[in-house]
Formats: C-alpha cells, structure tokens, sequence
C-alpha cells in the first residue's frame, strides 16, 4: 500500500514540476517571437532608402517618394494592422516600421 501512495505522489509531484515548466517555456516562446527591428545600417535597407519615419524623406533624394505613402499602406507589409513595427516581404525575418518608407512602396490594393 505504502508503495502505491509514494507512486501516486511521485506522479502527482511529476504532474505539478511539468505544469510549472509550462509558464516558462510559454514566456521563451513568446520573447523568441519578436524579430530585430531593420537597422537603418541593415545593407537592405540602405539599397532600398528605408526610413525608419517616412517624414524624414529627402524629397529631392527619393523624388518617387509622395507624403500619403508609409509602410502602413504598402503592399509588401504584413502582419496585425496597428502594431507599430510588422514584418514586410523585403526584409525576411526583421520588422518595420509602419510609419517607415523605402523606394519599392506599392499601394495596398
Ligand atoms: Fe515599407 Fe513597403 Fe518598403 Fe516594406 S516594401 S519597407 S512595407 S515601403
């Protein structure tokens, strides 16, 4: 009898240690999930002429460059509409800014 409490409470006390490395290992996963912001030094970004605040644009520099467009309204940006920084197409595995810009801007259809 003795031997199959001291299993239960093995299984028990196992039960309890697993559930407590849940909320851990949940919390990893969700600090994991947020990529690196683009450095305006990133080589992409300074091929592209990304500004992290498209109201920093050189107009005379990007003459393409129009004060309604923003990453917020281009076609290569994903994610969540309202989240300050997303993931866009030409940056693989890095997040802009929404009020960013660069020289391929495409109107969201
Ligand atoms: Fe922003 Fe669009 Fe350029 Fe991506 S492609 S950085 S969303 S303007």
């Amino acid at each position: 009898m003795s031997d199959i409490l001291s299993r239960r409470d093995a299984l028990k006390n196992l039960a309890l240690a697993a559930g407590a490395l849940a909320v851990p290992v949940s919390r990893i996963a969700g600090a994991a999930a947020e990529a690196p912001h683009v450095a305006a030094t990133d080589p992409t970004a300074v091929a592209l002429g990304y500004h992290e605040d498209a109201k920093t644009v050189d107009v005379k520099k990007f003459v393409t460059y129009k004060p309604d467009q923003s990453c917020a309204n281009c076609l290569q940006l994903q994610g969540k509409a309202g989240d300050a920084w997303r993931p866009c197409n030409l940056f693989p595995g890095k997040l802009v800014s929404e009020k960013g810009w660069c020289k391929v801007w495409v109107k969201k259809a």
